[in-house]
């Protein structure tokens, strides 16, 4: 598989491939994701304000770490663009670079 043969430089000049990437961001994706259906849901079946407000913090901390993921072509961000954001996007604001690519 090419994609995983090609290789990038992180910001802490790491050597990381593009599938490391691509699986960092479906982590966090997923993350976005539970923290939206799976926590609030939890909470409301027990009934637990505490629940409720780490149900709270998890969106916050996950929306931010999925919104502000960095893309493996343009390290710049891959769901936002100075003013706008689009979480689904298919390809990078930015560079243009498909979801899931490696060019
Ligand atoms: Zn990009």
């Amino acid at each position: 598989m090419v994609s995983v043969q090609r290789q990038i430089n992180d910001a802490d000049s790491r050597v990381v491939s593009f599938a490391d990437k691509w699986k960092e961001y479906r982590t966090r994706r997923l993350m976005f994701y539970l923290s939206w259906l799976v926590i609030p849901t939890v909470a409301g079946l027990l009934e637990s304000q505490y629940l409720f407000i780490f149900a709270g913090l998890c969106f916050i901390v996950s929306t931010y770490r999925f919104c502000y993921w960095h893309c493996p072509k343009c390290h710049q961000y891959y769901l936002v663009k100075k003013y706008r954001s689009n979480f689904l996007a298919r390809k990078c604001l930015n560079c243009s670079l498909p979801l899931w690519g490696d060019k």
